[in-house]
């Protein structure tokens, strides 16, 4: 598909405003430590934003009604490639689940509150880009999912 340089503050930045209000409602902190970075990577705005749209609904999905809850946005950069990181506090995966949430149709949400084709769809579009989704438990409870992205060279 057609990929272009995205700017990793502004597609983060853009999709925390659309989920402010959301946050704020849920009692959730979301804390950014991408800031403002100059950073690039390939894709496609839109559909990295429909990506971590996806992933952060989930993580506030996840902890409604949770104390402290909270999720943190990071972004590791290694030769070729930017990964952004979101972290929650939640529940993170049962053993079971963790194999089976980027399948089609597996969620975990009562009938109607989820069709369990975000992650699937996620996955898809990150490949799409050359890059990697990947998820896992944190050592310290909650989940992780990294968004490996191709880096755009800059100039
Ligand atoms: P849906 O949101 O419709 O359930 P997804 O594909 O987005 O579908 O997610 C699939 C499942 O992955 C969820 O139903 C949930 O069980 C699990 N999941 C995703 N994100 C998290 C998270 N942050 N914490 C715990 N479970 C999660
Ligand atoms: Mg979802």
């Amino acid at each position: 598909s057609e990929k272009e340089p995205i700017s990793l503050s502004k597609v983060i930045n853009e999709t925390l405003a659309l989920l402010e209000s959301s946050a704020k409602m849920g009692n959730i902190d979301i804390h950014n430590a991408i800031g403002e970075t100059d950073a690039m990577v390939l894709g496609e705005a839109i559909r990295l934003e429909q990506v971590l749209i996806n992933i952060l609904r989930n993580a506030l999905d996840a902890m409604t009604d949770q104390d402290k809850a909270a999720i943190w946005i990071s972004a590791e950069q290694s030769q070729t490639r930017m990964s952004i990181i979101i972290r929650d506090n939640g529940p993170g995966f049962k053993k079971d689940e963790l194999d089976r949430i980027f399948d089609p149709f597996f969620t975990t949400k009562e009938v109607g509150k989820g069709l369990g084709l975000g992650l699937s769809i996620s996955s898809r579009i990150i490949q799409d880009f050359g890059g990697v989704l990947k998820a896992h438990n944190h050592e310290d409870g909650g989940a992780v999912f990294t968004i490996e992205l191709l880096q755009a060279s800059h100039g």
